[in-house]
């Protein structure tokens, strides 16, 4: 179901050098790096296949198995026991039957007890991701925080359900995530169009736009993000589409959207996230290395992972 070295394009090594584990065999484990290489749901720029293995290889300090955080000297690979079950045996063009995987793998980590974090690959995997995570905790009883520069909430791609422009709405009528319980952070441009947004306000999506972010500044936003998605959740799921980053900072992604919030800013508010929400799910889409410069949005997103187990780690030591 995943596998290391099997996928053309998929992954080789583990996650910062963390231990490799099948599905079969994951034990304790706090959490489980999983990629889905996936892009068959893109409507621009493809490539997002190779998002997992690009994430995972941007690491410099070779596979130790250890991240001690310079500011906390928490080592959170550690306290979390994380470790990696390489890539789900997506099938290139196949978008159900993909999704069906992606779906059952993520559920079946859920199940085990242990916290998914998902390399994407494209956002239409966050259908699967989020969606896996609520069927073993309870449909309707998780938050789900996104950051984006687009809504994702399309009614559908090209005529069909599935697309990296739909999930949001997929998983809204679905039931999996009632649009209350959605937080959206970095919306901007010029898409979707306004019947959409209209079905976002109807649906009681908070939706924070980038004009909201500049007036107010992102903290206090994210305190009301923080507030809204604790509120009677089990748990929250938090999707990172990097292009939430200005392209300028995150040039490898399939539709990049001038504008955007800058990596610091990215990398303090999933740390915060991880240490003030119980977070239960996660992934990381959109990394695009065929229009990436210097690895520039591989390592920004392989550190948005290492930041989110920071704050995640810190809350398990109630530190
Ligand atoms: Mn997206
Ligand atoms: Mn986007």
């Amino acid at each position: 179901m995943t596998s290391f070295d099997d996928l053309s394009f998929g992954a080789r090594g583990s996650f910062a050098g963390v231990p490799k584990r099948t599905l079969d065999e994951l034990g304790d484990a706090g959490v489980v790096i999983v990629g889905a290489p996936f892009d068959w749901g893109t409507t621009y720029r493809p490539g997002a296949r190779f998002g997992p293995r690009a994430i995972r290889e941007t690491d410099y300090l070779g596979p130790t198995g250890s991240r001690p955080h310079l500011d906390t000297g928490i080592d959170p690979l550690a306290i979390l026991s994380v470790v990696d079950t390489g890539d789900i045996d997506v099938v290139p063009g196949y978008m159900d039957e993909s999704i069906d995987r992606i779906r059952r793998a993520v559920a079946s980590i859920a199940r085990n007890g242990s916290v998914p974090i998902v390399l994407g690959g494209d956002h239409t995997i966050t259908f699967p991701d989020a969606g896996g995570v609520a069927d073993v905790i309870g449909h309707g009883d998780i938050a789900l925080i996104h950051f984006d520069a687009h809504a994702d909430t399309a009614d559908t791609h090209h005529g069909m359900l599935h697309g990296h422009g739909t999930p949001m709405r997929r998983l809204i009528e679905s039931g999996a995530v009632p649009g209350n319980r959605f937080v959206q952070i970095g919306l901007r441009g010029y898409w979707p169009p306004p019947d959409v947004v209209e079905w976002m306000r109807d649906h009681e999506m908070k939706s924070y736009f980038m004009s909201e972010i500049t007036e107010r500044g992102l903290d206090a936003v994210v305190d009301d993000a923080v507030a809204h998605a604790a509120e009677g959740a089990k748990g929250v799921f938090v999707s990172v589409d990097v292009d939430v980053v200005d392209p300028g900072s995150a040039p490898g992604t399939g539709t990049p959207e001038p504008g955007g919030i800058t990596p610091r800013q990215l990398l303090d508010t999933v740390r915060r996230l991880g240490h003030e929400l119980t977070v239960v799910g996660a992934d990381v889409v959109e990394v695009c290395p065929a229009y990436d410069t210097a690895d520039i949005t591989a390592l920004l997103a392989n550190r948005v992972v290492l930041e989110l187990l920071n704050g995640m780690a810190r809350r398990s030591l109630g530190v």
